[in-house]
């Protein structure tokens, strides 16, 4: 319904000052003091009311106040009949024409109207009112669960620094109930000793709004009712309203954040100490593999020194001493005794160095050397030794004495593994052959006993051997030797008639 009769109605009200009323945000009821039947209701009233105004003036107040109200209503206008009072004021609930109901604030006094006495209510609608409320009551309920269940300890405190309120995380994390800190200083919750240490008023902290503050060095301390500290971060908000400023603390305990970096920190510190130790054996177990490198190096000249000492025995103690093949064995006696010192020498130079010495060399003469050098042996075993050059040789540069002892170990494991008698083919096989553009490969062929599949990866460990007299070192020292030199030694598999080793180095192409 509207306030539809306006036009036709509003002679009673027309004048200028009732234009103003009429048009008043606020309803506005004028009821007449004896039969309280209304004699004005303005246009907003009509509106909120859902009636018209010549319906409203069929009506009293006690129409569109609901039956339970109308008693409290009626004494209250009593009070105004019997000028007990001169204005009342209450909160209640209209109803409107259509049924529904809202609240109100109701102001009344008694005055005068067309001559006659009339009550005169100013009407305010609580609906918006009481809903913002209701939000407000709703966000303060959220805020105090917040405030109640933080895990985090949450302080208000004036600006004077005095304690105005705390949560229960407070009075647990600190030690003290609530009556006991309130209205204290914020000083009592921080140690002296941060006063000293940092030469600082705990209080400083009331002016650092908005930040989240963990001291000059990175530690704010708490300080508990029993004395003890313990280390918090803390984030301070300032509040400003019309009654001056105010600032809520919100601190958390980092004890077990300190707790597990002061762990990990010591965790790091043992895994240091370990890898230390760890190098330290490893340095020491390198010494002892070095050792035996030294010896199982220098074993194979003072072998052959020992075994040509014999010889030349035998012969000075023939009749007619055949002092020309004296000569030559003394001569081997003194090859094999220079090559034990190279050996000693190199070894040296390599822990000196740690690095290998490079120089131009020619394969094929490398070879052919090691060959004559292990003639002897071989020959003793009825073992020939076939060589298959590359020709032309190309360029390569290695250290020439440490690649050497990597085919002169080679050649030595190959005539051992062909120690046995019913062998058909009593031969090793070297060749040299350029296996890609810039690789040579050198193979060492044997038609010995072979190495079983499972034994294949443990002949390059240290100390692995199966002979009675071994060290097992050999292989692996060489194929440091080899990776050394970029290189490498590998073992070719597929080959059940003996064993194939096989070298690699790469071409130097700018020689
Ligand atoms: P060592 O010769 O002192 O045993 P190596 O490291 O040179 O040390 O060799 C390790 C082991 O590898 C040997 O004991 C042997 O069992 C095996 N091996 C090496 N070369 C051959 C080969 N050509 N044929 C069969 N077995 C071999």
């Amino acid at each position: 319904m509207h306030y539809r009769s306006k036009n036709i109605e509003s002679d009673n009200r027309a004048s200028v000052f009732d234009k103003i009323v009429d048009d008043l945000l606020n309803e506005l009821y004028v009821f007449e003091k004896e039969t309280l039947r209304f004699l004005y209701a303005n246009k907003r009233a009509c509106e909120n009311a859902g009636y018209t105004f010549s319906e409203l003036l069929q009506l009293t107040p006690l129409d569109i106040v609901p039956k339970n109200n109308i008693s409290k209503f009626e004494s209250l206008l009593l009070l105004l009949k019997n000028n007990e009072k001169e204005k009342v004021e209450f909160e209640t609930v209209y109803r409107r024409e259509n049924g529904s109901l809202y609240p109100v604030e109701v102001h009344i006094q008694l005055t005068e109207y067309q001559s006659k006495e009339a009550f005169v209510a100013v009407v305010l609608d609580l609906t918006e009112h009481k809903l913002n409320y209701q939000r407000l009551q709703e966000n303060e309920q959220r805020l105090a669960a917040i405030f109640n269940n933080a895990v985090e300890c949450i302080i208000n405190i004036d600006s004077q620094g005095l304690i105005t309120d705390l949560n229960p995380a407070t009075e647990q994390a600190f030690g003290y109930s609530e009556k006991e800190i309130i209205g204290k200083s914020i000083n009592m919750l921080m140690p002296t000793r941060l006063d000293e240490k940092h030469n600082e008023d705990p209080s400083h902290y009331l002016s650092t709004g908005g930040k989240t503050i963990t001291g000059r060095d990175g530690e704010v301390f708490g300080l508990r009712k029993n004395g003890s500290s313990f280390p918090i971060e803390l984030s301070v908000a300032e509040i400003t309203t019309d009654k001056g400023c105010s600032f809520t603390w919100v601190i958390r305990d980092i004890s077990e954040r300190k707790q597990a970096e002061a762990e990990h920190r010591q965790h790091e510190e043992e895994k240091r100490q370990n890898q230390e130790r760890f190098d330290r054996l490893s340095r020491v177990s390198a010494v002892g593999e070095l050792a035996a490198n030294i010896a199982h190096e220098i074993n194979q000249p003072l072998t052959a020194v020992s075994t040509y000492a014999t010889i030349a025995d035998q012969l000075i103690n023939n009749d007619q001493p055949d002092i020309q093949n004296l000569r030559s064995i003394l001569g081997k006696i003194n090859e094999q005794t220079k090559r034990a010192s190279k050996v000693i020498h190199r070894l040296r130079s390599l822990i000196n160095k740690h690095e290998v010495q490079r120089e131009a060399v020619n394969i094929n003469e490398l070879i052919r050397h090691i060959i004559h050098i292990s003639s002897q042996k071989a020959y003793s075993k009825n073992i020939e030794i076939k060589f298959f050059p590359i020709i032309p040789a190309p360029p390569i540069k290695c250290d020439y004495v440490n690649i050497q002892q990597v085919i002169l170990n080679l050649i030595n494991n190959a005539i051992d593994a062909m120690d046995t008698n019913d062998l058909s083919q009593r031969e090793i096989i070297i060749s040299v052959f350029q296996s890609s553009v810039n690789i040579l490969t050198i193979s060492v062929r044997d038609f010995g006993k072979g190495i079983a599949e499972t034994d294949r990866k443990k002949i390059f460990s240290p100390f692995y051997t199966t002979k009675p007299d071994g060290m097992g070192v050999g292989l692996s020292i060489s194929r440091s030797i080899m990776e050394a030199h970029s290189g490498a030694l590998s073992l070719t598999s597929g080959i059940t008639n003996g064993s194939e080793f096989t070298l690699t180095l790469p071409l130097s192409l700018d020689s």
